[in-house]
Order: C-alpha cells, then sequence, then structure tokens
C-alpha cells in the first residue's frame, strides 16, 4: 500500500534523513514536509488553473513561486530594503541624533529597532517558519510600540522639560505590556487577529498624536517642518491601503503586500528630514529658550 508522502517523487515523510537534493533549498531550510507542502500545493494550484479555476489561498496565503528558495521573493527583498535607509541613517546619526539634542538617544534606539524589525520581516518572508513568523510579528510590534513612545517623549518635551520625567513611567508601562503580549502570543494563543489589532491600534494612535501636535499644539503649529512628519505618516497609511487589494501573486512573486513593502522604501527618508530639521530647531534656541 501506498504510504502518505510517497505520491510526489523523491519525497518521504517517514525518512527522518531526508535532505533537500537541492544545495540552496537545503540551505533555505526546505525540509521533507515543508518541499511536500510546496510541491502538492503548486500540483494541485496547476489542477484548478487546467479547469478554469482562478488563484485561491492555501492556509490563508497566496501561492508565491519561491525563487531561490525564497519564499515571497519581493515582500523579502523590499524589506530588506526598507533597512537601508534606516542603516543610511545610522552611519549620519550626527545630522538627527547629536549628542547635545535630548532626542539623540531615544532616536538611536528607534533606528536600530528599525533595522532589526525590517531584517526579521525579510527573513519571515524568505522562509515561512513558526520562528520566522513570530521574529516578524513580535519585532514589527516593537517597532510600532516604540515609535508611539519615542512620539510621547518628543512631544512631552514641548510641554515643559521637567514633563518628559513621565516618559520613564511611561515605557515601563508599554515594556510591560508589550511581554504581556509577547506571553500571550507564545503561551496562550499564537493570534494574528489579536496582533493586527493591536498594531493597528499602535499606528493609529501613533498618526492622531502627530495630527494633535502639527495642527492644534501651538509648538507643533509653529513648526514649518511639521509637514514632514504628518506627510511621511500619511503616505505610510496610504501605501498600507495596498493591502486592501489583496490580488493573487503577479508571475507568483508580486503580491499587494510586496507592492506596500516597496513603497515605503523611498518614504523613509522623510521622516528623518523631519528630525534633522527638529535638531536644527531645537538646539538653534528652541530649548534654550524655553528653559529661560
Ligand atoms: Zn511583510
Amino acid at each position: 500500500m501506498q504510504r502518505p508522502g510517497h505520491y510526489i517523487e523523491g519525497l518521504d515523510l517517514f525518512d527522518p534523513a531526508w535532505t533537500n537534493p537541492d544545495p540552496v533549498l537545503a540551505l533555505m531550510q526546505w525540509d521533507c514536509v515543508s518541499e511536500c507542502k510546496y510541491r502538492c500545493m503548486h500540483e494541485t494550484l496547476g489542477r484548478f488553473l487546467d479547469k478554469g479555476r482562478g488563484v485561491v489561498k492555501f492556509y490563508g496565503k497566496w501561492p508565491f513561486t519561491r525563487v531561490l528558495g525564497m519564499q515571497e521573493l519581493v515582500s523579502s527583498l523590499t524589506s530588506f530594503g526598507n533597512a537601508v535607509p534606516h542603516a543610511y541613517y545610522l552611519l549620519r546619526r550626527d545630522a538627527y541624533a547629536p549628542r547635545e539634542y535630548y532626542m539623540s538617544l531615544p532616536l538611536l534606539w528607534f533606528t536600530l529597532i528599525c533595522i532589526n524589525s525590517w531584517f526579521w520581516s525579510g527573513v519571515f518572508h524568505a522562509r515561512d517558519t513558526p520562528f520566522t513568523e513570530a521574529a516578524d510579528y513580535f519585532f514589527a510590534t516593537s517597532q510600532l510600540g516604540y515609535s508611539v513612545w519615542m512620539s510621547a517623549h518628543r512631544m512631552l518635551h514641548d510641554l515643559t522639560p521637567s514633563s518628559s520625567r513621565l516618559s520613564a513611567p511611561l515605557l515601563l508601562v508599554l515594556l510591560s505590556l508589550y511581554c504581556y503580549y509577547i506571553y500571550h502570543m507564545l503561551f496562550v494563543l499564537f493570534d494574528y487577529g489579536l496582533h493586527m489589532n493591536i498594531n493597528t491600534g499602535l499606528v493609529v494612535t501613533h498618526y492622531l498624536m502627530w495630527l494633535v501636535w502639527a495642527f492644534l499644539l501651538p509648538t507643533g503649529r509653529s513648526r514649518p517642518y511639521r509637514f514632514y512628519a504628518v506627510g511621511f505618516l500619511t503616505l505610510v497609511l496610504l501605501a498600507a491601503a495596498c493591502e486592501v487589494f489583496d490580488f493573487p501573486p503577479y508571475r507568483g512573486i508580486w503580491d499587494a503586500h510586496s507592492v506596500w513593502h516597496s513603497l515605503t522604501v523611498p518614504m523613509i527618508p522623510v521622516w528623518y528630514f523631519f528630525w534633522i530639521e527638529d535638531c536644527k530647531w531645537e538646539l538653534r534656541g528652541g530649548v534654550k529658550k524655553r528653559d529661560s
């Protein structure tokens, strides 16, 4: 009798010693089970297409064509691409985070957190495993949560320099919530819906904070460069709207998610333009004026 796993030539799910004969695929951890799933998916998809049915999702994900062992080539490369502007500004940190500027350390951490988060996004899109998926989710949330804290820290400083003392307890609260979120995802339920709700809440909170600062608070309204911050966040939200058009991957590699990741790469410098201008403004006299 034919055992499950034998219906694809060269694959034996019962052979623990099986390694992928293709060295690149072996390097990318395509073991027997994942290789079997991938080939079965495309064989099934081929039959659907032969019968005139459209492309369907498998286990909630579009069927991508892997390239050099990378599952979602474009999303992976563009995720790494998103880390590049951050890495560039890390090298130019004197422009936006010099030591004299009170946002120096928070901004440096922001850049490092973003590089880390985009790196793991690139790894996850290259190879979807439970580990890389968790890393992508957790670090994406770390980037959004940290952005909310860093922005609050900056805005609190506008009230009076002493009000930025509230930043430390706020950071503690956000860190505790972050730890609880990781605990829940790892040990209670790995809930994609919860993850998305938290991240959406953080994105909306962050956007509203900057809208209030730029258009309602006198400090923000007096800054001509406020449009860099609002413009950047608006563009990112518009790019994220691409996800609404959740179309199947064109030629097996271009899907809506990859378009959204591609669009954000050239937007990132705009966020740094804001901090460069803010740094100049604050060091030029804003801080001195408030302290006197
Ligand atoms: Zn992604």
